[in-house]
């Protein structure tokens, strides 16, 4: 065996996903298998499965000591899985996939390709998108559109978060700390040489999405306002408007009064007025209270997730307070 070959990390976020762990090991195995150039490391990330999850990491850990697990306290969401990976991932590089086979473990080899021509993170690109709705493909189109125009980074579309990171892009990764990730758009932000591969995505191999529309919904805010401060800026614009307008409204009534006198009748323009004022002031009292809210959960500075156990032992927790 020779020294000194490269260790590739493959981090899988998992929520209950009982269901495929199984598979997606066979994939990665016959993948990690044919590429005897690296050492491989598969660092299985339990967010809190309520399922048997975590007894088939065990299972798998015992039957191949590649696998490494990480098992969080709670479940935190997608976002801090991904974050809690690449804390604990030892390889040179890693790839980040989904556990639900969606993603084709196939698409490794190129990536490393890629890699060792000097791209520091290569990401996969969709040209299909099987098993999902058309209102689902719809509205993350709009949302694109909508987070490019307003963000100055370049945010890659149709791009998931399956892709290879080089070290100095994770520990890029890693030296941002907010709590309300949007690590799309992080992967954008921090920059370093870009590539990209097409592919097909797969429909989910077994096992139901984690995503609803809610929690999609809160994505793409906390898309937006981690990384665009227009909301803000929007509402002093339209705030601008709707006062001109309100001033020119208050010259004419006052003429009209100065030349036709005061006529009392007009309670359903004064309800109109009052009610669309109402309703700006409160739906911009809303985008201010979001960033308030986003700066006060910063602000509190707590760790990002705490840590049940890493391989067999458990976790003290004694770095996170240092
Ligand atoms: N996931 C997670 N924590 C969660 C929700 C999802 O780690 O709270 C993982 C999930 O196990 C999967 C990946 O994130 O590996 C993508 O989730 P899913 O397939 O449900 O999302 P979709 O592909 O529908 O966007
Ligand atoms: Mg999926």
């Amino acid at each position: 065996m020779e020294e000194n070959k490269k260790l590739v990390t493959i981090l899988v976020p998992a929520y209950n996903e009982q269901d495929v762990l199984n598979m997606l090991y066979d994939r990665l195995k016959n993948i990690m298998d044919n590429l005897t150039n690296y050492d491989f490391e598969v660092l299985l990330v339990n967010d809190g499965s309520k399922d048997d999850t975590l007894k088939i990491m065990k299972n798998l850990r015992a039957v191949d000591s590649r696998i490494c697990y990480l098992n969080l306290s709670r479940n935190y969401g997608k976002e801090t899985a991904m974050i809690a990976g690449l804390d604990y991932a030892k390889g040179d590089c890693v790839i980040i996939i989904d556990a639900d086979l969606q993603d084709p473990p196939e698409l490794i080899p190129d990536m490393l390709k890629f890699w060792e021509e000097g791209y520091d993170d290569v990401y996969a690109k969709r040209k299909s998108r099987k098993g999902e709705s058309v209102l689902k493909k719809f509205t993350s189109k709009m949302y694109y559109k909508v987070l490019q125009s307003v963000t100055n980074i370049e945010i890659q579309k149709d791009t998931g978060d399956f892709r290879l990171l080089d070290r100095r892009c994770v520990e890029a990764l890693k030296s941002i700390r907010e709590s309300q990730r949007y690590t799309k758009g992080l992967f954008s932000w921090i920059g370093y040489n870009k590539k990209e591969i097409l592919f097909d995505r797969d429909p989910r191999a077994a096992g139901n999405t984690k995503w609803n529309y809610g929690k999609l919904i809160n994505l793409s805010i906390d898309g937006l306002t981690s990384f665009t401060t227009a909301p803000l800026r929007l509402s002093a614009f339209i705030g601008i408007l709707v006062s001109l307008a309100g001033f020119i409204y208050m010259l004419a009534i006052i003429f009209k009064t100065i030349f036709n006198g005061i006529d009392v009748p007009g309670y359903s323009s004064t309800m109109v007025v009052i009610l669309f004022l109402g309703g700006i002031q409160l739906i911009f009292l809303g985008v201010i209270g979001e960033y308030l809210g986003r700066t006060f959960n910063e602000s509190k500075g707590r760790p990002i997730y705490f840590v049940d156990r890493y391989n067999d032992e458990k976790e003290t927790n004694e770095k996170l307070n240092k």
